[in-house]
């Protein structure tokens, strides 16, 4: 037997750390490179969110395998985790007391990935040399090889800006004391920034919407602070989401539980507000859309932008990478998690075949494949790195296979589909192009898509 294929994994989070174990599962050597001193860096930054996935959809399949052989307890599958018992009940487990201890390498940024000898233009033999990977360790600039490479180093550290056309708003780099992207910590941590303030808050995602609701809270105990709701978009019930009917019911509940703070008046709502300007205001901030002075504006302590994230393909340029370029994920993976097409945000699962890049043997994975688009589950990823991991071992039969049924937002049942269609009422078939069975059926006629929320 000759030596073991090596793959190098970028991130440490859940979908990194899964593929370490499908991939030593396979007899394969992973060399997981993380950024932060921690594994779960990412989780860390939002380990106070409860997720609305239980624990028998955050973890994963292999990883529960190596974390059996430690006597590892299982959390209940069907109770729902913080961010931080994420990483207290599995992932700091499974990184610290299973083989894949010696396998992670913390404090590891890695900054490029080139294939030995050969610049990108060069394509004679290039397959057959190794990925040549370097990362910081804060003893300088190091470098490891590997058979494959893994990125799944995830998109939380480059959230989109403020601006509605993708660009920071004029005035958003002088504002930034005032700013905060992603989903800070209102009711903890940053609880005396927020108390007692009127804090925007931007965009329509989860994110938003459950750091809105703390907000909300936070007005119940301290009655000062003013909760606004900035959003793109001229519907504030497209983020409602599925209700009832979503599969995920922590998931539904969360969008049915901010409808009624809206309806209540308890947050309130600016729609089509697509900011352009941010400019201070004394010592608050004039939050403004259309040209300087001309638009709407709102004047605010804080602004808290959570408007999603994008990829960082920075150390991956020297590769052979196609990316959508809309949604900057592998081409494949695009017509089936557009959201301008899949208003239901069910995802079919899919593996190494999507995945794939012109660069053989190099795959994104996780929250990063999904590039912009904002539907990503954990237990997608999974699905992802077990199809990869197989791939790389050079079964092509298990990499085809798919082992995973995921669960329907039920945002398409909404306004339509109470007929045999059921739009989300079941996945697609895998070989066929679509998120449900009535958005396939729609594209066989030559339609866009179901279209059934809208
Ligand atoms: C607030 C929030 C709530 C969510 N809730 C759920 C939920 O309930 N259910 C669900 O299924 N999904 C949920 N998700 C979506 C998704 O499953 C999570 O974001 C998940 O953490 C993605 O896992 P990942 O491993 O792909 O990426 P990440 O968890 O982001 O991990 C990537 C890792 O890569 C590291 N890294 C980054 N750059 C580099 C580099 N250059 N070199 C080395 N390392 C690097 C990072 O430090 C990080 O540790 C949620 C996401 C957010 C933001």
């Amino acid at each position: 037997m000759g030596e073991a294929k090596t793959v190098a994994i970028i991130g440490a989070g859940p979908v990194g750390l899964a593929a370490a174990a499908h991939a030593l599962e396979r007899g394969l050597e992973p060399i997981v490179l993380e950024a932060g001193s921690n594994i779960g860096h990412s989780v860390r930054q939002w380990g106070h969110v409860q997720l609305f996935s239980p624990w028998d959809y955050n973890i994963d399949r292999a990883a529960a395998r190596l974390l059996a052989a430690t006597g590892w307890n299982a959390p209940d599958p069907e109770r729902y985790p913080t961010g931080n018992e994420l990483l207290e009940r599995y992932l700091e487990p499974l990184a610290t007391k299973t083989a894949l201890a010696t396998h992670i390498h913390t404090s590891s940024r890695v900054t490029d990935i080139s294939r030995v000898g050969f610049d990108k233009l060069m394509t004679g033999g290039r397959e057959a040399a190794p990925f040549e990977i370097r990362y910081q360790n804060g003893q300088g600039a190091k470098t490891v090889r590997a058979d494959a490479v893994i990125d799944a180093s995830g998109t939380w550290h480059s959230p989109n800006p403020a601006g509605a056309n993708g660009l920071r708003a004029i005035g958003e780099k002088q504002a930034a004391e005032r700013i905060a992207y992603g989903m800070p910590d209102v009711l903890g941590k940053e609880r005396a920034r927020y108390a007692g303030k009127t804090v925007a808050v931007l965009g329509a995602g989860h994110s938003a919407i459950g750091t809105l609701i703390d907000l909300a809270k936070l007005a119940t105990q301290q009655p000062e602070t003013r909760p606004i709701w900035l959003l793109r978009g001229n519907d504030p019930a497209k983020a409602f989401g599925g209700g009832a009917n979503d599969k995920l019911a922590a998931r539904g509940e969360l969008g049915a539980a901010f409808a009624a703070l809206v309806a209540a008046d308890r947050i309130k709502v600016k729609s089509e507000f697509r900011v352009s300007h941010l400019a201070p205001d004394g010592p608050r901030l004039n939050v403004g859309t259309g040209a300087a002075g001309c638009g709407r504006h709102v004047v605010v302590d804080e602004l808290i932008v959570a408007t999603g994230f994008r990829p960082d393909l920075d150390f991956v340029r020297e590769l052979r990478i196609a990316l959508d370029p809309s949604i900057e994920c592998p081409v494949a993976l695009a017509p089936l998690i557009d959201p301008n097409e899949h208003s239901c945000g069910t995802v079919r699962p899919h593996g190494a075949r999507e995945l794939a890049q012109a660069e053989p043997g190099f795959y994104f994975a996780g929250m990063k494949s999904y590039g912009r688009a904002p539907t990503f589950l954990m237990l997608t990823g999974y699905e992802q790195v077990r199809s990869i991991a197989a791939a790389i071992a050079g079964d092509r039969a298990a990499a085809e296979r798919v082992e995973l049924v995921l669960p329907e937002t039920g945002a398409c049942n909404r306004s339509a589909a109470s007929d045999a269609d059921q739009c989300c009422g079941g996945p697609a078939l895998s070989a066929v192009d679509g998120c449900c069975v009535a958005d396939a059926n729609a594209k066989q006629q030559g339609k866009t898509g179901c279209g059934c929320a809208s």
